[in-house]
């Protein structure tokens, strides 16, 4: 289907390129415009003068709006939606008492169709048109995520779960199984359309050396398919790492021993890293992924920012729901806020829409399709109102900057902030079904 030229009038911020100056660098039009043509961005600067070069195109008014890019959320897990928010557990017991017996409800397609369905309104409700998403062990569960994100043309990146032990047996594979159907969901899926494979295997302790080294073996196969896992979360799981695989000098040098730390490699947490570790993934390119509120909610410990930058780690940020405690990057990214606070080095607004948008698009090599508004990347943005309700009024009514309004809407928004989320030139924000 032909769209025709539509253009949309509001303020406008990104970032249109990579950069260490986060601060410096954004792109903002205070009366902006964003031009999108099939699905794509063909313009985006100064409502005065691409007005008169797109004087025929159909215009959309969001004054007094802000168009970002869609957001990128770098890790969360699409089967545990219906667990987020269960009381206080660290991640052992979480696993085990929670995560497991959720996750085994999988083994019905059913299920995963309304579980998908679910989880991919509300990213779109909340401004999320990227999710890099762990499934679960079925094959079917990566199926049907796929299948229900290609009905709004979303970029989305998911992969069977791969566990050989330490799990409930309903929930494990074999080495195997969970290289051939990896492999399988790879040539079906990656690349087709805007969906992206990522090889999931949950974390080291649920994998066993021989499944590890043949996920390794299709990673070196595939090197433009992603590899997503979990990293250094808590200080129970990293003795039971070095008790697993004593051969290994550290948690990292576990993925590292099986060809798995690379770029497109994105390694969850990362919160008690050696300072071999920080330098190894600033040498691979691989991604670091801060998750905030689960590393709150958990109890984990506090992601240290300074570090990464120090080393050249590239960082991108996430809800890591379900023990993540929102869907909204926003307020995860206020959540960063307050873990700086604590290691006194708060971020700024700007920082965190760059490690939601531009930065992980960059380091994913997918910046010529998301993360900016340039054109010819992919019509996928928010359109947020400041003011979508007496408090976010009373307090952005008179903001001196896109950056005060993107910090307010960090802390006291949520998802009614979102009036609009477009992928690929399409409005998909809908009102949630109880399903
Ligand atoms: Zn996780």
């Amino acid at each position: 289907m032909t769209q025709s030229r539509v253009l949309y009038r509001a303020s406008i911020l990104h970032f249109s390129q990579a950069t260490q100056n986060v601060n410096e660098d954004a792109c903002y039009f205070d009366d902006g415009a964003l031009v999108v043509e099939n699905s794509r961005i063909v313009a985006v600067g100064g409502y005065a003068e691409l007005v008169i070069d797109y004087a025929t195109a159909k215009q959309v008014d969001y004054s007094k709006r802000l168009i970002i890019p869609g957001l990128i959320d770098s890790h969360l897990h699409y089967p545990q939606t219906e667990m987020i928010a269960k009381y206080g557990e660290q991640l052992l017991n979480w696993l085990e008492n929670f995560t497991f017996p959720t996750e085994n409800k999988f083994a019905s397609y059913a299920y995963c169709q309304k579980i998908a369905k679910h989880f991919v309104q509300q990213l779109i409700n909340n401004g999320t048109t990227t999710a890099f998403a762990f499934s679960t062990v079925h094959k079917q569960a990566s199926e049907a995520l796929f299948t229900e994100a290609s009905k709004f043309n979303m970029a989305i990146v998911t992969g069977k779960v791969c566990m050989d032990r330490h799990c409930p047996d309903s929930l494990q594979d074999t080495p195997e199984s969970a290289q051939r159907e990896s492999q399988e969901l790879i040539e079906s899926w990656h690349g087709n359309g805007r969906n992206l494979y990522a090889l999931t295997p949950r974390f080291a302790p649920t994998s066993s050396a021989k499944q590890l080294s043949m996920l390794g073996e299709l990673a070196q196969q595939y090197p433009d398919v992603f590899i997503q896992t979990h990293l250094s979360e808590n200080h129970h799981e990293i003795e039971w790492v070095k008790k697993l695989f004593p051969a290994q000098k550290s948690y990292l040098d576990v993925y590292d021993n099986f060809n798995m730390v690379r770029p497109r490699a994105l390694f969850g947490h990362c919160l008690h890293l050696q300072q071999e570790d920080w330098q190894r993934l600033a040498e691979a390119k691989a991604t670091a992924v801060f998750c905030p509120t689960s590393n709150l909610f958990l109890g984990s410990g506090l992601f240290d920012l300074q570090k990464a930058q120090d080393f050249g780690v590239s960082v991108a940020l996430a809800t890591d729901v379900g023990a993540g405690t929102s869907f909204n990057m926003l307020n995860t990214f206020g959540e960063a806020y307050k873990i700086g606070q604590l290691q006194g080095k708060p971020l700024s607004a700007l920082e965190g829409l760059y490690m939601m948008t531009q930065g992980p698009a960059h380091n994913y090599g997918l910046s010529d399709q998301i993360g900016n508004l340039n054109p010819g990347s992919y019509a996928d943005f928010v359109v947020l109102n400041p003011q979508f309700n007496a408090l976010s009024q009373l307090r952005t009514a008179d903001s001196e900057s896109v950056e005060d309004v993107l910090f307010a809407l960090s802390f006291i928004g949520d998802d009614r902030a979102v009036e609009a989320s477009y992928i690929a030139g399409e409005e998909c924000k809908q009102e949630l079904e109880i399903i």
